[in-house]
């Protein structure tokens, strides 16, 4: 089974990919986690990626495809992407690939948050440095200011969360990813979900849709 979380930046991909990933054993891919572990670790992807990154552009179509395709080559499970595809060319790119491998794309669940609570979630957004738990300092904030209940890891700003950068994503969401909500309908794989709500009341909505099996 091969699920795509779509959705505005800010929409909740990422908290929802990793719950999840927890209950059906789904592998989380997310493309923007990637590229902030290449730039941590400084490689000439990191770097390449970080131009565009930060000035809330996307990263080349070209480039995001050939690094997921890499990373998944000998990938065996089924997939659960968050912030892929994220335009047109990614999105015909992933079905020739899954074409060629004999894979196919299951269900695509669009994350439908309005347009005020996006900026709020985005600008109060922290991460954890250590074990990548997401926070927000207005609705979900930590225990202790700035660090982690889970891990005592510390809790850090995004440095696209910034509201110039932030403006930006949106631009290139509703210019590029938007018009992918029409490619999947068509397809007949496209399900909405109500995003605004807590993170427990969105995974349970995505996990009563159809097609999406619980492992446990
Ligand atoms: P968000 O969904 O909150 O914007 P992500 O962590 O998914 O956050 O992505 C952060 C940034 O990484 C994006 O603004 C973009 O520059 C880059 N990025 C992530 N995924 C892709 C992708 N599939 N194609 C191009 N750029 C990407
Ligand atoms: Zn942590």
């Amino acid at each position: 089974m091969n699920v795509i979380l779509l959705g505005a930046p800010g929409s909740g991909k990422g908290t929802e990919a990793k719950r999840l990933s927890a209950l059906t054993g789904m592998k989380h891919i997310s493309t923007g986690d990637i590229f902030r572990a290449e730039i941590a670790a400084k490689t000439p992807l990191g770097l390449e990626a970080e131009s565009y990154i930060s000035k809330g552009n996307l990263v080349p179509d070209s480039v995001t495809l050939n690094m997921v395709k890499t990373r998944l080559a000998s990938e065996k499970s089924g997939l659960l992407f968050d912030g892929f595809p994220r335009s047109l060319a990614q999105a015909e790119g992933l079905d020739a690939w899954f074409r060629e491998t004999g894979r196919k794309v299951d269900a695509v669940v669009f994350l439908d948050v309005p347009d005020e609570k996006i900026i709020d979630r985005l600008v109060y957004r922290r991460t954890c440095a250590s074990c990548g738990k997401i926070y927000n300092l207005k609705t979900l904030p930590p225990r202790k200011e700035g660090v982690c209940d889970s891990c005592g890891g510390e809790l850090r700003q995004r440095a696209d969360d910034r509201e110039d950068v932030i403006r930006q994503r949106l631009e290139a969401y509703r210019r590029l990813t938007q018009p992918l909500v029409e490619y999947y309908r068509k397809a007949g794989v496209f399900y909405s979900v109500d995003g605004s709500g807590t993170p427990e009341q969105v995974e349970a909505a995505v996990a009563a849709l159809p097609g999406i099996e619980k492992a446990r």
